[in-house]
């Protein structure tokens, strides 16, 4: 990848006609020495928010070792690029092909369920071939069905088993494993510590019911990171009260804590140069959308920041709406984006904190996707990790007790 100082240096190199995402690999790498640092626990790269190979490298070197992988193809990404990495198969639905090539072929032995279906299904997948004789060295998670409700993306429809069939779950696959774990999602960009807290008192009471011994839990992602409108409290506050409560547990004297940060370490990690084409009163037709790195913009009506690249535009900001570059209506972004009144087509826009589900999220559809990816030496547009930020005094920051 091509090396540039800022977004304005690379629209004078290239003038670039389609999207240009520009990587961070400098921000990424500090995101993941804070987890790796701080986490009281051992801190998994959730790789479905970006699969850039060079993004998992940069997280590997800078110390992250376990990544949370969800499909064959993950396995076989991380595995082809990190020999060495342990990889966990945490999506509860897998179908059988992909348990035994992941176990047999990639070494995967942590894998998560939330049904004695996929129990069975794991069990079976994992025999020795030849002998038929189940596997000794499984590690199982099981999943938790908990709220949402603190966060901006909610995660607790799909997944998760509830509290009542939690309990028998758990004694059925403690008896297939010799490592037992517990898993939950609170859903994504977690507003408020609290989120954790509610999961895990929900886990102690299905620990409670269960009367097992739980080698592991897993507090999952949902980790915020910065965007408009939503500056979370100090993630600090969110590992200590994490700690706290996962020390207060019934579980084993040496049972370990882990984490799947997906946002909070990539997002960090990419901006996009985008361009726009026409302007039509305060609506900007710009060249990547709904289909492509704003998918959560148009379909969840995400702010990301933006910033206007010429150096011309004087004028003070007006709120702007996006309409993305394929022929469908729902190819428009409502934000409002604040962009300098003065704006017109040609010029160029920068739209920061793309790196968690934005470049990921790129589809071809219509023809269009397209995007050259560089390397940018300068700081993201907001970070929570360069020591810059002041501890927010919103009202949710929590008084531990
Ligand atoms: C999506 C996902 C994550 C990452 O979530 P973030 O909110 O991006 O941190 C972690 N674990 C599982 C099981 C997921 O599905």
């Amino acid at each position: 990848m091509h090396i540039y100082p800022d977004a304005r240096s690379v629209i004078r190199a290239l003038a670039p006609d389609e999207p240009v995402i520009l990587n961070r690999p400098h921000a990424a790498a500090r995101a993941a020495r804070f987890f790796v640092e701080k986490f009281p626990g051992k801190s998994l790269y959730a790789v479905k928010a970006n699969p850039t190979p060079d993004l998992i490298e940069v997280l590997w070197e800078a110390g992250i070792t376990h990544f949370d992988v969800a499909s064959i193809a993950e396995v076989r990404l991380v595995r082809g690029l990190l020999p060495d990495a342990t990889l966990c198969f945490m999506h509860p639905i897998k179908t059988p092909g992909a348990i035994r090539e992941a176990y047999h072929q990639h070494g995967v032995r942590t894998f998560s369920l939330d049904s004695v279906e996929e129990l069975e299904k794991i069990v079976e997948a994992c025999r020795n071939p030849e002998t038929g004789e189940a596997a000794t060295d499984l590690r199982l998670a099981v999943r938790l069905r908990v709220s949402s409700e603190y966060s901006e993306l909610s995660l607790a429809s799909k997944f998760g088993c509830d509290l009542s069939e939690a309990p028998l779950l758990l004694q059925q696959t403690r008896q297939h494993c010799d490592w037992l774990g517990i898993c939950f999602h609170v859903g994504s960009q977690a507003m408020s510590p609290f989120a954790y807290v509610q999961a895990l008192d929900r886990t102690r009471a299905a620990i409670a019911e269960a009367s097992v011994v739980i080698d592991m839990i897993d507090v999952g992602g949902g980790f915020p990171s910065w965007y408009p409108d939503l500056e979370p409290p100090p993630l600090e506050d969110y590992f200590q009260i994490i700690h706290q409560h996962f020390y207060a547990l019934p579980i084993a004297y040496n049972a370990e804590l882990w984490c799947e940060p997906g946002r909070a370490l990539s997002a960090e990690y990419s901006s996009m140069i985008v361009r726009v084409e026409k302007r039509r009163g305060e609506e900007l037709y710009i060249n990547d959308g709904a289909y492509g790195a704003l998918y959560d913009a148009a379909h969840v009506n995400w702010r990301f920041p933006v910033r206007a690249l010429e150096d011309d535009l004087r004028d003070p900001d007006a709120d702007f709406a996006f309409y993305g570059p394929t022929c469908d209506d729902a190819d428009y972004m409502k934000g409002p984006f604040p962009l300098p009144s003065d704006i017109q087509a040609g010029d160029y826009i920068e739209v920061g904190m793309l790196g968690a589900y934005g470049a990921a999220m790129k589809t071809g559809f219509n023809g269009f996707g397209d995007a050259q990816q560089v390397v940018v030496t300068d700081e993201p547009m907001a970070s929570l990790y360069d020591g810059s930020r002041a501890r927010p005094e919103v009202d949710n920051v929590v008084s531990l007790r």
